[in-house]
């Protein structure tokens, strides 16, 4: 019985991790999804905006060809550019501009596609928040971007160096606002939340129910299982007392002798410690498919399932007697005692008409075994 409910524990442990397990790997999955989806989305707004700075820088090298000095004179040509800039704002580009660096190796204004009022005058100092972006873009001279976290309202800044004779001579600036990134936000967020407190109710929804049901199951075991044997109780026959079919069973009834005398000499708890050790040995007994009831103090009911023959019946009856009687039990070093059981056997039930006639005949053939000297069996066909 105990490795019965040893396994259980472990099945409910093992559908708990189980489950959790799978919960989780559900949510990291759900995570990468949305973290790839973020990611797709960063690419495409990327692809946006290279298109359109490669536009823009062609249109820029093919106003000044090949000149870069006539855009520091030429204060009608700039304005003209940035006008032609200022046709590409929208609220998705945010900011479009050309910074150089002067001589000294200020970055300055050249020219600036913005609105008015955001709009930076030419020669204007620019204190990019990127820094190291742009120094890199004048470097390397290869479009690049990074993502804004400091100022208010952007998402992405894109560069595209405008290069003039395998020289970088200014950059044109690309600012994203977060707009469209919070657009595409308000539908992941939201799914994101609902997925946890989805996948958090319905855990804890689990886990109440599994943690019921243990319970239901740690109830019902208690209520069949006898607690002194481990063997099951009256309450287990009541529940089984319809599946039994008495044509393919047959009926052992047990008594221990004289076990009055066994309290009296030795005690309540040496009764009680002989009882659990007469409990294990019927076990030891019988197949795992055999049923053992404790039915009342010191009595038993044994079903034996799909029996062969009567004489298997008999034989295992009597083997059991004399399993009982030829072992004596070790109660402590000092202590062994010997102990003997008599066996009525009901062995064709199907014969009695009912389970509660076909156990009184059981009863009864106990009784006869007990009359006839004790130590021994008797049957009834
Ligand atoms: P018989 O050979 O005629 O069966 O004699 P007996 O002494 O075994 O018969 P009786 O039915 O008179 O005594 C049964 C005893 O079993 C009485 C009761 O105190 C004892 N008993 C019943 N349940 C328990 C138990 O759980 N623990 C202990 N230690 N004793 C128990
Ligand atoms: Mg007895
Ligand atoms: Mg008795």
């Amino acid at each position: 019985m105990k490795k019965i409910n040893f396994s259980i524990n472990s099945f409910f442990i093992f559908i708990s991790v189980i489950f959790v397990v799978m919960v989780a790997g559900l949510f990291f999955q759900f995570n990468s999804v949305i973290n790839k989806t973020s990611s797709e989305i960063n690419k495409i707004e990327i692809n946006r905006a290279n298109a359109l700075t490669r536009k823009l820088v062609l249109h820029v090298r093919n106003k000044i060809t090949g000149n870069f000095s006539i855009l520091l004179k030429d204060k009608a040509l700039r304005k003209v550019i940035s006008n032609f800039l200022s046709l590409y704002i929208t609220d998705e580009f945010k900011y479009i501009y050309v910074i150089y660096k002067d001589k000294k190796g200020i970055y300055r204004y050249l020219l600036d596609g913005s609105d008015s009022l955001d709009r930076g005058e030419f020669k204007q100092k620019f204190n990019p928040l990127l820094e190291n972006l742009w120094k890199k873009s004048f470097q390397i001279g290869r479009p690049m971007h990074g993502f804004q976290s400091k100022a208010d309202g952007l998402w992405i800044t894109y560069l595209h160096p405008i290069m003039i004779n395998g020289k970088t001579r200014a950059v044109l600036a690309v600012d994203i606002s977060t707009k469209e990134y919070q657009n595409l936000n308000n539908f992941l967020i939201p799914l994101y939340d609902f997925l946890k407190i989805f996948l958090f109710v319905i855990t804890v929804i689990v886990l109440v129910v599994l943690s019921q049901m243990y319970m239901f199951y740690k109830e019902r075991k208690k209520s069949i299982i006898d607690p002194l044997t481990r063997l099951h109780n009256r309450n287990y026959l009541k529940e089984i007392w319809n599946k039994i079919n008495l044509e393919k069973v047959a009926i052992l009834m047990l008594d221990i002798d004289h076990f009055k005398s066994v309290n009296d000499t030795y005690g309540h708890d040496i009764g009680d410690v002989v009882l659990r050790s007469i409990a294990k040995r019927l076990m030891s007994e019988i197949r795992l498919e055999d049923r053992v009831i404790r039915y009342g103090g010191e009595e038993f009911l044994i079903f034996l399932e799909w029996p062969k023959n009567d004489d298997e019946v008999m034989q295992i009856s009597q083997r059991i007697c004399k399993s009982i009687a030829n072992d004596k039990i070790r109660i402590n070093e000092d202590l062994s005692i010997n102990i003997t059981i008599s066996i009525g056997v009901n062995i064709n039930p199907s014969n009695s008409g009912t389970l509660r006639e076909a156990i009184i005949l059981a009863d009864k053939m106990l009784y006869t075994a007990k009359n006839e000297g004790r130590n021994r069996v008797a049957y009834s066909k």
